[in-house]
Parts: C-alpha cells; sequence; structure tokens
C-alpha cells in the first residue's frame, strides 16, 4: 500500500495549510477529512435531519455524492467549496461527527484516497483510527490563542467581518467536543510526534514534517 502522513490536530491549528503544502512537495495526494464531516454537515442542513439523529445521519452519509475536482469541492455535483467553510457549518460538523454511524460511512471514502505514490490526509483520527499503519504521525496544535488569531486573519483577509474573542469560545467549544467524545476523540495517537506551531511559520512548519519523514 502506498504510504500515508497523517496529520492530526485541533481546528484551526494549520494543519490543513501545511497537510497540502507537504503533499505538493512529495507529489502525493491530499485528503481533506475535515470537509468530509462538513459536507454531511451541510447535507444534513439541507435535508434537515436533526444532528442529534446519527442513524439517519449515517444512511445520508453513504449516500451523499462527493468530488474533489481541481481545488472544487462538489456535493451532489453542487460546488459547495465556500459552503462548508462557514463557522455554523464547522460546529454543526462537530455536533455530527459524535455519531458512530457517520463515522463508519466516510471510512470507505477515506480509504479511496490512498493511491501511489502517496497519501497525506489531515484530521482528528487520521493516525488512530483511519489510517494507524501511517509511516509518520503528526500532532499538529498550537495554542487556543494563536490559532484564533490566524482564523481571524484569513476571515478579515477575506473580506469577511469577525470578532476574535467570538472566534476562540467557538473554538473552545469545538476543541471541547472534539476531545471528550466517546467516538474518535482528539487525541494524540501512539507513535505521533507533536509538532507545537504557535511560534512557527507555515514554511518552517513544512520543513519540519518533511524532515521528519525524510529521516
Ligand atoms: O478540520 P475541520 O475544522 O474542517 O473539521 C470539522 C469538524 O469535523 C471537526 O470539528 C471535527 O469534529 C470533525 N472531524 C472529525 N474527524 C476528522 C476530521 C474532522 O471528527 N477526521
Amino acid at each position: 500500500l502506498p504510504p500515508v502522513i497523517a496529520i492530526d490536530g485541533p481546528t484551526a491549528s494549520g494543519k490543513g495549510t501545511v497537510a497540502s503544502l507537504v503533499a505538493k512537495k512529495l507529489g502525493f495526494h491530499y485528503l481533506d477529512s475535515g470537509a468530509l464531516y462538513r459536507l454531511v454537515a451541510l447535507g444534513s442542513q439541507k435535508a434537515s435531519i436533526e444532528p442529534q439523529n446519527g442513524p439517519e445521519l449515517g444512511i445520508l452519509a453513504k449516500k451523499l455524492v462527493i468530488s474533489f475536482k481541481n481545488g472544487q469541492i462538489l456535493l451532489n455535483s453542487e460546488d459547495v467549496t465556500d459552503a462548508i467553510r462557514t463557522e455554523s457549518i464547522g460546529l454543526r460538523a462537530s455536533a455530527i461527527a459524535v455519531h458512530p454511524e457517520v463515522r463508519q460511512a466516510l471510512v470507505g471514502v477515506q480509504h479511496g484516497f490512498r493511491v501511489a505514490p502517496g497519501l497525506v490526509a489531515d484530521g482528528r483520527d487520521m493516525a488512530s483510527v483511519i489510517f494507524p499503519d501511517a509511516v509518520l504521525k503528526i500532532f499538529l496544535t498550537a495554542t487556543a490563542e494563536a490559532r484564533a488569531e490566524r482564523r481571524y486573519k484569513q476571515l478579515i483577509a477575506k473580506g469577511i467581518s469577525a470578532k476574535l474573542e467570538h472566534l476562540l469560545h467557538d473554538l473552545q467549544e469545538r476543541d471541547a467536543r472534539d476531545s471528550s467524545r466517546g467516538t474518535a476523540p482528539l487525541l494524540v495517537a501512539d507513535g505521533a510526534e507533536v509538532l507545537e506551531t504557535s511560534e512557527l511559520s507555515i514554511d518552517q512548519a513544512v520543513k519540519t514534517v518533511l524532515d521528519w519523514y525524510q529521516s
């Protein structure tokens, strides 16, 4: 099987940016597993399924037609690239991600990304559950304050108004839920290296991952 680099970490830690740059450098495929949970969140909102309804959400997750093409994300052939990035969809994603039925429905999709010459996968349970045989496991993190500030700058740069204290609050709420849930909680997997990025630039973080991979 092609090699996998698993990068897990909390929301807004920069793992997506780092993972996609590492994939580019190595010529590997890239899996943004959080996008899958966001797609189920959006799909369930459109279908008016309650975030508490695990069985219905599981059925929906199996039926969704998802495709990633040239940086675009399609849900049942509709372009939802921007629609899944809102804070409200992020919160809903974290609510629906607690259901084993949802997590189970997405296992096969995630394994499907493991194609030669290799894969960089980012999420919460890449190293622990989805790709336990990953050649390199990284827990990429930063303080909640550093992460809130990064998200704030991203939103402002896009012309979206935001309040730093609201972002920090949402982020802490999501961290608490992601860490304490019974199924696939966010944790440092066995054998994972911790990469603390509060004081690192993106380039430094990418270089560290590549160095670890090549050593
Ligand atoms: O990483 P991102 O913020 O896009 O993920 C949205 C939500 O999806 C997370 O808060 C988390 O609850 C859930 N998720 C998950 N397992 C993953 C990736 C994301 O439970 N592998």
